[in-house]
């Protein structure tokens, strides 16, 4: 393995092969490689944090990957650079990934502004997202300033999304009328914007009457968002209409946010939240995975089910060994 310096100095000369590697390392159980990862992330933050960051989520068949390729296409001719990542929790399950797979974006995998990236194949989507997040920053300090993260609705996969980024966008398409029901609310309450695919041929009027639809369902939605009403637009990815239109509202999101000093406090609340998880899902693990519960907690589980015990003594007889061990700890 090559020395903390080789990647980082690779990922800001912007060098595609070291960030891919740099991706890899991110991407690897191994404690060497995580170790090393950690290092490469801190001392790359400062290059952080200067792109869009979009999540996109849309149900299979809406047009994710045909709407990224014509998006990121129009990007990369405006100058941008962009960088495509996806949270794809499925992949682990099924062995196959849905998202991020780079033969579905023939144009965008072969241009040199662009940087596809799959879905970590491996963990729990808190795993999956920790990657993705850190792939993001690496990618930001590689000069990516567009970064847009696919996810399915698969799970939690799109608050974990939203949870991320500073736009997030729902792609959908004009149903036979029951349009709300393929989408959870949640979903919509994070949404920034909604924008209906496939306007095209003998479906505009339909993608319109959708519009209408969806912007009523939002209309009855609380916001807590000071500055931003989230709009819906409609547009072909097939026929690349719409498209401007799109971007447009992501500029004038960032110029409001800016303004109100939202963004930064946006993402500061962000990292906290990030932070408050790791905590909680590493604690979790170091409790889940002492030998000493583990050995006990089969037993405790059986008499509580039996009613020979109640669950609070069960928990509280749990988490007095490990009390102890800390005592303990501290005393050494
Ligand atoms: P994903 O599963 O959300 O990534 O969806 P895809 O991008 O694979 O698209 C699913 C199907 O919809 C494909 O056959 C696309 O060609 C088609 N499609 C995507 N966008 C449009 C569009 O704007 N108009 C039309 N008519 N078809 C589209």
């Amino acid at each position: 393995m090559k020395e903390a310096q080789y990647y980082i100095e690779g990922v800001l000369q912007r060098n595609r092969l070291i960030l891919a590697r740099t991706i890899t390392l991110i991407e690897s159980s191994l404690p060497a490689h995580q170790e090393m990862a950690r290092t490469i992330i801190d001392r790359l933050l400062p290059h952080t944090g200067k792109s869009y960051r979009l999540g996109i989520t849309g149900v299979p068949g809406a047009g994710k990957s045909t709407f990224i390729e014509g998006f990121g296409t129009m990007l990369t001719e405006l100058g941008h650079r962009v960088a495509v990542l996806a949270i794809d929790p499925s992949s682990s399950r099924s062995g196959g990934s849905i998202l991020g797979d780079k033969t579905r974006m023939e144009k965008l995998a072969v241009n040199d502004r662009a940087f596809i990236r799959p879905s970590p194949s491996q963990g729990t989507l808190g795993g999956v997202a920790r990657k993705t997040r850190e792939t993001m920053l690496v990618c930001e300090a590689a000069g990516y300033d567009v970064i847009i993260v696919e996810t399915v609705g698969v799970g939690q996969s799109e608050t974990t999304v939203a949870s991320m980024v500073d736009f997030f966008l729902v792609l959908m398409i004009a149903g036979a009328g029951d349009e709300l029901q393929g989408i959870k609310k949640g979903v919509l309450e994070v949404a920034d914007a909604i924008v209906i695919n496939k306007a095209d041929g003998d479906n505009i009027l339909r993608a319109q009457m959708a519009q209408k639809d969806y912007q009523t369902a939002l209309h009855l939605l609380m916001r807590f968002d000071p500055v931003w009403s989230p709009p819906v637009l409609t547009c072909s990815s097939v026929e690349m209409t719409g498209l401007q239109g799109i971007w447009q509202t992501i500029a004038d999101h960032r110029a409001a946010h800016n303004t109100a000093n939202l963004l930064e406090a946006k993402r500061r609340e962000q990292s906290l939240d990030w932070m408050n998880f790791l905590l909680d899902e590493g604690l979790r693990q170091w409790f889940y995975g002492n030998p000493a519960i583990r050995s006990q907690l089969p037993g405790l589980r059986t008499e509580v089910a039996a009613g020979k015990l109640s669950p609070t003594a069960a928990a509280d007889q749990l988490l007095d060994y490990l009390r102890k061990i800390n005592d303990t700890g501290a005393k050494a």
